[in-house]
């Protein structure tokens, strides 16, 4: 079970995830091992806590668990020189995740790739670039290879598109067409729909343009919403 992956250490998290199955793969524990978590939340003490925790502005960080559980789903897509779009990208800390899944371990030259984070609440974007700075990202963020902006998510960032990889951390209430167009072919989403049942959905978009929609699981995020809309 999720909740009982909580660990002391960071370390001690993302191996406690990995005994528990959810995450299955090296290339997710290496990763997420380099991404410290307490410089992603508010209240560092509860950092390694598998659960949720306030970031301020109506957002939450998600539980390690549900951000494993995307990376892995994600993994096929997220090679050297792929394009990364997260949507409602709050604390930052997945894009941190995404970002070291594009780099190429056997030759760090070969890293063209990008990750894209848009948020709508312009101090989370702050916020976001300073924890992935305390987290030794400045250098990615100066060079643009992480980019954090503000801006209405539910619109992608075309300019930045198309992208192999869309996560989406707040829930939609039908799947915005957009971000649809933005998917590279071939391409992978991972967003939660819904309002008051909200399930994850994988949606695929092969060489040819043809868009699949594969139901994950049931969860609970925040809406996706208009920025006035959110406390
Ligand atoms: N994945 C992030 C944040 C999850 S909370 C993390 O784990 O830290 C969902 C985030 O989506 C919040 O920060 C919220 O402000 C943002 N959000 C909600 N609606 C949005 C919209 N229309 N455009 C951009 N961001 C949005």
């Amino acid at each position: 079970m999720a909740w009982r992956c909580t660990g002391s250490t960071n370390a001690e998290l993302i191996q406690n995830m990995a005994k528990a199955g959810i995450i299955t793969s090296d290339r997710v524990v290496e990763a997420m091992t380099k991404v410290n978590r307490a410089h992603y939340v508010p209240h560092a003490y509860a950092a390694y806590e598998d659960s949720p925790q306030p970031i301020g502005h109506g957002a939450t960080i998600s539980a390690p668990h549900m951000h494993a559980y995307a990376a892995q789903n994600l993994l096929p897509f997220l090679k050297p020189g792929a394009r990364v779009l997260d949507v409602g990208s709050g604390s930052g800390y997945l894009a941190a995740v995404f970002y070291h899944l594009l780099q190429d371990s056997a030759d760090p030259k070969n890293a063209e790739g990008k990750v894209v984070g848009i948020e709508h609440i312009p101090e989370l974007v702050e916020w976001s670039i300073e924890n992935l700075r305390k987290d030794k990202l400045g250098s990615a963020v100066d060079e643009g290879k992480i980019k954090m902006i503000a801006g209405d998510g539910r619109k992608g960032s075309p300019k930045d598109g198309p992208f192999d990889v869309i996560h989406v951390g707040a829930a939609a209430p039908t799947l915005p067409a957009a971000l649809v167009k933005q998917l590279a072919r071939p391409g992978r989403m991972f967003i939660p729909v819904g309002t008051y049942m909200q399930q994850i959905l994988q949606v695929d978009k092969d060489e040819s343009g043809n868009v699949t929609e594969i139901p994950l699981l049931d969860v609970m995020y925040v809406p996706l919403t208009d920025r006035d809309k959110q406390v």
